[in-house]
């Protein structure tokens, strides 16, 4: 059985990121070093207050190695990649490269450096069209139906690190996150995508008049009021789970995929109002045809996270994540919003 024990150093690739921050803090303040490996393409060096930021790019396997000797690395959480599902129907190849190819490189530096726990961020998009019904949770077994090169990326990703954990004797876990949403309670960290594509952000900032009337893709799906639903996570209830994820007893060469959801399906309208109540004010939105791909309900089973992870969401119910999301928004410490300098 392997397992990694408190203090040790923990690689955090795409640390500088949103979800990658909030671990990163939940490691300090669970007595690990981490130490954050980002190329700042997307992240903010203002998120990095949580151990050393190394910069370099997960696709250069000698800056991962030297990064894991400098800091005595043994463990790695993978968040490093590519995100936009838009632009990776636009441009494939850049996602196979930095998500596929930055994962080989990534696991190379971890054998050749004796590292022999992983634990990467996986994602709903590997199921797509799952083949389950609207109302239904997903359970990790359901077919596997990406809809988009970025859900290939990450479901190929999973085949890599398993067949590696076979070959090598490293364990491995790939959390399946459903929707992340939210942000740390003391306002200094939070979710600074550009461009920002998720449902809450672009909600609060329709409400703050600070952005376009909201886009409501559609309300004629089979759901009680006609709008997709998902599963919001709150970001520290995630990274509780990759905490748990890492300290969890796994012989070599084992390989789990596990849900990371509340098993609650929330329509796109629920959290309209959600925000609106937090605001109190109307958000300000419009309803326009479907997107391609959009699956109807995507809910997670959760069942293999509490059971394998002894994981359950803490602090994610839809109030406590808009409520603690809106207080990011409306002074975001950095990306875009920030130039802006929104007030609530
Ligand atoms: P993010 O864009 O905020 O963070 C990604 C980080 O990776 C950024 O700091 C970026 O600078 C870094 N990065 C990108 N390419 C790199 C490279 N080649 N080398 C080194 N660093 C690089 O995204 P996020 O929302 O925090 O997502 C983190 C991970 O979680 C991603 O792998 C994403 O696919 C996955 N995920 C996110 C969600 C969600 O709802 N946000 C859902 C499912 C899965």
């Amino acid at each position: 059985m392997t397992r990694v024990a408190s203090g040790a150093s923990v690689l955090v690739t795409g640390g500088a990121g949103y979800i990658g921050a909030h671990t990163a803090q939940a490691l300090s303040a669970r007595g690990y070093r981490p130490v954050v490996f980002d190329n700042l393409s997307s992240g903010f060096r203002e998120a990095t207050r949580w151990g050393e930021l190394v910069e370099g790019d997960i696709r250069d396997p000698a800056a991962l190695r030297r990064a894991m000797q400098t800091h005595g690395v043994e463990a790695v959480i993978h968040f490093a990649g590519l995100i936009e599902v838009g632009r990776s129907v636009a441009s494939p190849d850049l996602f196979w490269e930095v998500n596929v190819a930055g994962t080989t490189s990534l696991l190379t530096a971890m054998r050749e450096h004796g590292v022999a726990r992983l634990v990467f961020s996986s994602s709903a998009a590997v199921y797509g069209q799952a083949g389950i019904g609207p109302l239904e949770t997903i359970p990790e077994a359901a077919r596997k139906a990406p809809s988009s090169p970025y859900g290939d990326t990450k479901l190929a990703c999973e085949w890599m690190i398993s067949a590696q954990c076979r070959a090598y004797g490293l364990s491995a876990v790939a959390l399946r996150y459903f929707n992340a949403a939210g942000a740390d309670p003391s306002g200094i960290i939070g979710e600074a995508h550009e461009p920002e594509t998720h449902l809450i952000p672009l909600a609060i900032a329709a409400g703050l008049g600070d952005g376009k009337p909201l886009t409501i893709f559609g309300d004629d799906f089979d759901t009680p009021d006609g709008t997709c639903l998902r599963d919001y996570i709150h970001v520290n209830d995630l990274a509780a789970a990759h905490i748990a994820a890492l300290e969890v007893d796994l012989a070599a060469c084992a390989f789990e995929a596990v849900n990371i959801g509340t098993g609650q399906g929330r329509s796109v309208r629920e959290v309209v109002q959600a925000v609106a109540r937090a605001l109190g004010r109307p958000v300000p939105h419009a309803t326009g045809p479907r997107r391609a791909g959009d699956p109807t309900s995507l809910v997670a089973d959760p069942t293999r996270a509490r059971e394998l992870l002894g994981w359950e969401p803490a602090c994610s119910s839809l109030d406590e994540i808009v409520r603690d999301a809106l207080r990011w928004e409306g002074q975001p410490a950095y990306g875009a919003g920030s130039r802006s300098a929104r007030k609530i």
